[in-house]
């Protein structure tokens, strides 16, 4: 069996860069999605657009690193919902220079993807904690936007979403209805809650669980094989409770040994549902 991580993050200046690749190959990885993480992940001085664009860069060499090693690989960049609140309250920019600053930069990756740079657009989304409206509107201009290249240049899209179950489903149902999109399996509710999936599923969306012991029991347990499994792997050291790339594969087959899951299963989880997402095959 071959498996999947079909959300994580890379960070060749603080963290291990490709070499996440090697090991996750190594245990049985063959498909990888890295997305962006926030500049400040990377550099200790922040210039704006610039600091984006260079993130980006370094993200897209790790990421054509790691298809190298062969590991099937996907580089996706965003502007990440928390971006906002950092970006007002630790740099003291103003809402709306953070909102013409956000639409920049995904103005910038959606060009990105179209040239076939990068796979798609993410993180964008809304806030999964309390926080100030205006920047809650910001975030969801941002997403719509997004929704908006999605439909021009065939981008995949991860979103960071709040969690207000099937409403949350339903709600972004409407934006991407809005926008057009016809191929909703490109949009992919990351991190999304196990109570969400069936929705997200029946609506002809995408998802990407958490795969830490408490949600793999419960879904590999309880659930068609509806998702996909993130590690959502910070690659930061500064990030203590994490869960490793590599670790995916040894979980999911003790988990599936205790559930007696057949091998169809499994399959559809790390191959098929990657396939139906992302168009990528082993
Ligand atoms: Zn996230
Ligand atoms: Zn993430």
């Amino acid at each position: 069996m071959k498996f999947a991580d079909a959300h994580s993050h890379i960070n060749p200046i603080k963290g291990m860069g490709y070499k996440i690749s090697e090991k996750f190959k190594s245990n049985g990885g063959w498909f990888i999605s890295y997305v962006s993480a926030s500049p400040w992940d990377y550099f200790d001085d922040f210039n704006g657009f610039e600091s984006y664009r260079k993130m980006i860069e370094y993200q897209i060499k790790e990421c054509k690193k790691s298809n190298e090693i062969g590991i099937k690989t996907v580089c996706i960049a965003g502007f990440h919902p928390e971006d906002i609140d950092f970006l007002i309250d630790k740099i003291k920019m103003s809402p709306s220079s953070v909102l013409n600053l956000g639409l920049k930069v995904i103005e910038y990756e959606s060009n990105l993807c179209k040239d076939g740079i990068l796979y798609g657009i993410g993180e964008v989304g809304r806030q999964h904690y309390k926080t100030m409206p205006e920047r809650v509107a910001i975030s969801q201009i941002i997403l719509e936007k997004a929704f908006e290249y999605a439909k021009d240049y065939d981008c995949m899209i991860h979103m960071h979403l709040e969690n207000a179950d099937i409403d949350t489903v339903k709600i972004i149902d409407y934006n991407v209805n809005k926008a057009n999109i016809n191929n909703k399996r490109k949009i992919v509710f990351h991190h999304a809650k196990p109570s969400m999936l069936i929705e997200i599923n029946n609506l002809g969306y995408s998802s990407t669980v958490y795969g830490i012991d408490e949600v793999l029991n419960f879904v590999l347990y309880s659930l068609p094989p509806i998702f996909m499994i993130e590690s959502d792997f910070p690659d930061n050291p500064a990030y203590k409770k994490v869960v490793y790339p590599w670790e995916l594969p040894t979980k999911i087959v003790e988990i599936s040994k205790k559930f007696n899951l057949s091998e169809e299963y499994l399959y559809k989880v790390n191959i098929d549902n990657i396939k139906q997402s992302y168009g990528i095959e082993p």
